[in-house]
């Protein structure tokens, strides 16, 4: 006991002590004990001078991290719609076969845990598992019993490797089997570009006007709300504080959603130097990347690509030469939580503590990291930046249209002949996109993930844009031959996952939506669900605090617009006074277990005993 507690101590003691660093100790304590033991938490509470309940309320938030025992290898099989279309259940049933365990168990000797997790970032490589911090994707049951085997055999994730990547992923600190599948490079983002210069032209010009730069491309952000950047940028500048932050949201946790990590493998210098350009326009000398823990494999890469930054005097003290100038960047990794991705619950969980989202305003423009004025944007973004300073706003709102200027990637995953990463011009047609993926044929798509719109043949005219069809980057195609209520009800249970909890609305309504889903799906839906659905999913739209709970009812308020016989098809009258929602075999459960008898009664006119 008191040799765990001395090894908690000096992990905090290698960061310092520092509380914003509670999720890297975290780590580094489950690394070494399997999980993060009620000792640690006291040994952490300690060491931080924090309320022990606080140290482990931020733990429990966390999937990646866990309280109680866990193997000393994790299988996260990834659940998310695409992964189910691709046959995950039969994956999941091999490895329980295999290890002898079902999710949510470990072996006995403590070897190995199997898990359920939410999408971890490969779609268009469905199934996929991390197995501890190594992705394997393409998973088949007879390709998941020897994985299993392999473990119990050797113990050693990465060795499941057996072929490297493309691109940077066959990197020697990469070495992961994940593809890009970049199918389709476009002029901005996935193309070649002058290294340096859009910052150099960037430190060459005032703040200001490198502000006004931006606000002339008119660039929006790429997460999927599209405020415009140069406007926020122009916030952080002119807000009171004495520190100021660039925080890079990295975090890209819609399901579906996938093109950040290939950005990361491929342009992650683009990355950066957007970072540094809006340091100088902010006046910060400090910028974080706040990386989806589900990317933890491409850490050591990107460490290795901001030395090599630094080296170059593109970050660091004397950026570009300048001895009054510096910028540098922190890679933070985040533990599992799609919640984390909403810029305030970001900034909680890089201050280390639960990634909750905060009431805005303030803004974090106004205090945002540490209290402080910062500016958060998504990787995209930044590359965006780092082009417009390099060649010109001019060149850069010559694609897209309207006020949606620029390109955008796209993650095209699910039915069709080629998956992956687009780069297209903002403008372009929904039926464009789905030809080029070898789509044509789709009879449903889910534009922006689950918190996105579900169209149909109907709205392929309408074109990817802020003003039409909005997205962070997800678009998952579904044939004609899906189930559309299945897939909402796969969606709605990804919501009450994730839900904070933090308020009711949210974390009540989201279960009852789910609930009556359920209920409909199962034969037993009355004439006025329909009614009942949109009306609790206005509410729960309108009332809940942050943006998970503003659009987690969208699956369900959008489809019954596009696809309302997947409803109403399957709703029944009431007939001889029995309610189909009334389930009189579940009502006569408990009192049968009581007499310890079955009952006799009849449902549908069939006797049941
Ligand atoms: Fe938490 Fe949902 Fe409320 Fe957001 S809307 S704060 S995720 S409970």
């Amino acid at each position: 006991m008191n040799d765990q507690l001395a090894a908690v101590t000096a992990i905090c003691d290698h960061y310092g002590r520092d509380p914003t660093r509670l999720l890297d100790m975290a780590r580094e304590v489950q690394a070494q004990f399997g999980c993060v033991p009620q000792t640690a938490i006291d040994g952490m509470a300690a060491a931080l001078g924090m309320p022990r309940v606080e140290v482990e309320s931020a733990i429990s938030f966390y999937t990646f991290l866990s309280i109680e025992p866990r193997g000393q290898i994790v299988v996260r099989l990834c659940d998310d719609v695409i992964d189910r279309l691709a046959g995950v259940e039969r994956v999941a049933a091999a490895l329980e076969e295999e290890a002898g365990i079902g999710f949510g168990q470990t072996t006995p000797d403590c070897q190995l845990s199997l898990q359920w997790t939410s999408c971890i970032g490969m779609s268009d490589q469905a199934p996929a598992a991390l197995v501890n911090d190594t992705v394997v994707t393409e998973l088949t049951p007879g390709r998941a019993r020897d994985m299993v085997r392999a473990l119990r055999e050797h113990g050693d994730p990465q060795r499941l490797v057996h072929r490297l990547g493309d691109g940077n992923n066959a990197h020697s600190l990469v070495r992961a089997m994940v593809m890009n599948n970049i199918r389709r490079p476009g002029p901005v983002v996935l193309s070649d570009y002058k290294a340096g210069e859009g910052l150099r032209r960037a430190v060459a010009m005032s703040p200001v006007e490198v502000i006004r730069t931006v606000k002339a491309a008119r660039l929006r952000g790429r997460g999927g709300a599209g405020f415009p950047t140069g406007l926020k940028w122009e916030f952080t500048r002119a807000a009171a504080g004495e520190q100021k932050y660039v925080l890079c949201n990295a975090d890209e946790g819609e399901p579906g959603t996938f093109k950040d990590r290939v950005i990361l493998t491929e342009k992650p210098e683009l990355v950066f130097e957007g970072m540094a350009i809006a340091g100088y326009a902010i006046g910060a000398d400090k910028g974080y990347v706040y990386l989806r823990g589900e990317y933890a494999y491409l850490k050591p890469f990107l460490e290795d690509v901001l030395s090599r930054m630094r080296a170059a005097g593109l970050l660091g003290s004397e950026l570009c030469g300048r001895s009054c100038l510096s910028f540098d960047i922190e890679i933070r990794l985040g533990a599992g939580a799609y919640v984390c991705g909403e810029e305030t619950a970001l900034i909680s969980s890089l201050e280390g503590r639960r990634g909750d989202p905060m009431t805005r305003p303030p803004f974090p423009a106004q205090k945002g990291f540490l209290g402080q004025p910062s500016v958060v944007n998504n990787v995209e973004t930044f590359c965006c930046a780092t082009r417009i300073m390099e060649m010109g706003a001019p060149w850069f709102s010559q694609y897209g249209r309207g006020d949606s200027a620029g390109t955008k990637l796209l993650s095209i995953s699910g039915d069709c002949l080629a998956p992956g990463v687009y780069e297209v011009p903002f403008g372009i047609s929904l039926r464009e996109v789905l030809r080029e993926a070898g789509a044509e044929d789709a009879g449903a798509v889910q534009v922006g993930g689950p918190s996105g719109r579900m169209v149909g043949p109907q709205h392929f005219d309408q074109s990817i844009s802020f003003e039409e069809l909005a997205t962070g980057g997800s678009v998952m195609v579904f044939s004609r031959e899906r189930d559309v209520l299945e897939i909402i009800r796969q969606f709605m249970r990804f919501f009450v996952h994730e839900s904070c909890g933090y308020c009711t609305p949210c974390r009540v309504g989201n279960t009852l939506l789910l609930e009556r889903v359920e209920r409909i799906l199962a034969g037993r839906g009355e004439e006025g669900d329909v009614n009942y659905l949109r009306s609790l999913g206005d509410s729960v739209r309108t009332l809940s605090r942050c943006g998970l709970g503003q659009t987690s009812p969208n699956p369900i308020l959008t489809s019954l617009e596009t696809f309302p016989d997947a409803y109403t098809s399957r709703l029944r009258p009431a007939t001889d006074g029995q309610r189909p929602a009334f389930d009189l075999a579940s009502a006569l459960r408990a009192s049968e277990i009581i007499t310890g008898r079955p009952s006799t009664h009849f449902s549908d006119q069939e006797p049941r005993s």
